[in-house]
């Protein structure tokens, strides 16, 4: 377990064990925090005859295997969650339970349901079965009917500081690491860390690439044809090393004495210009049909200019 999600967990198990644990529960998880991990081991705990996900009682294998009657899971195939996919956990909910255990229904992402999705899901919260746990998740608490969250138990998932995350990163891989690197995932060790093992793209060789282009041992053309496959990310990069550039800029000028701090002033707004460009890019590559390298050749040619500026 995460060692960020571990007291979450732990006070989760306990109050199941005194039965105090409410019917529906609102996971409200910063981005890349690891909820599934946590949810993956209260479903578990919910199902198990011990209550305490011992592994070893037909419930546990039975879910291990991923074929526990008795858990409902709503998986999505389109960007939205339709009202057919909440009827079936209508449905789910007032069978009775086929291992005489528990029920569960797992809804990922609730942000992503329609608005009849939505409506239909408050009925299933409003009449709550015997034994049956409904737990929800989003990053995007705001996105959601008020009337949804009042009726669960919020549970907030939190980042980790700064620290806690590298020294977590420091002992799950060898990699160098950098807080820069750790900044440009949001602050999520987790995506941070799985970039580090996927071998198509890299932050901390982007990075590299990146002080290539500066030194003139790469060009601008190289680098895009480089990473247009996964461009969305890079510009998110690019994006957020503009933003240092850009406040580092801002930070000088304000040491400066009153009469040089206007040319400065003037240097910061090319660093400005490339935050406003990146995101700009970063809706065009949406688009079907772009030429996503030529874009990131833009991009990367700003992104020169403004770090040799001064
Ligand atoms: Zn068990």
């Amino acid at each position: 377990m995460y060692p960020w999600l571990a007291s979450t967990l732990a006070q989760l198990k306990q109050r199941l064990g005194q039965q105090l644990l409410h019917h529906g529960l609102l996971f409200i998880a910063d981005k890349g925090v690891g909820e599934h991990q946590l949810i993956d081991q209260l479903v578990k705990s919910l199902l198990c005859a011990t209550k305490e996900a011992c592994g070893t009682c037909k419930a546990c294998k039975l879910f291990e295997a991923k074929s526990h009657p008795d858990m409902h899971y709503v998986v999505s195939d389109k960007p939205s969650i339709g009202v057919d996919l909440i009827r079936q956990v209508s449905q789910f909910v007032t069978t009775t339970s086929q291992m005489l255990g528990n029920k569960v229904v797992i809804i990922e992402n609730i942000d992503l349901m329609t608005e009849a999705a939505s409506n239909s899901l408050l009925k299933t919260l409003e009449e709550p079965s015997q034994n049956t746990y409904i737990l929800l998740t989003t990053t995007k608490p705001n996105s959601l009917l008020a009337t949804i969250t009042s009726r669960c138990e919020k549970i907030r998932l939190i980042l980790p500081c700064t620290d806690d995350s590298m020294m977590w990163l420091a002992s799950q891989t060898e990699s160098p690491l950098s807080k820069e690197g750790l900044l440009a995932f949001s602050g999520s060790a987790i995506d941070y860390l799985s970039s580090m093992n996927n071998d198509g793209v890299n932050y901390g060789l982007f990075c590299d690439d990146l002080e290539s282009l500066l030194q003139g041992r790469t060009n601008e053309l190289l680098l895009a044809e480089k990473n247009k496959a996964h461009a969305s990310l890079v510009l998110l990069w690019t994006y957020q090393k503009a933003v240092l550039i850009y406040k580092k800029q801002m930070e000088d000028v304000s040491k400066l004495p009153a009469n040089n701090a206007i040319s400065n002033l003037q240097r910061t707004q090319y660093a400005e210009c490339l935050v406003f460009d990146c995101q700009q890019a970063n809706k065009k590559i949406a688009q079907a049909g772009i030429n996503k390298s030529l874009i990131l050749q833009q991009i990367f040619h700003k992104f020169k200019q403004v770090s040799l500026i001064h």
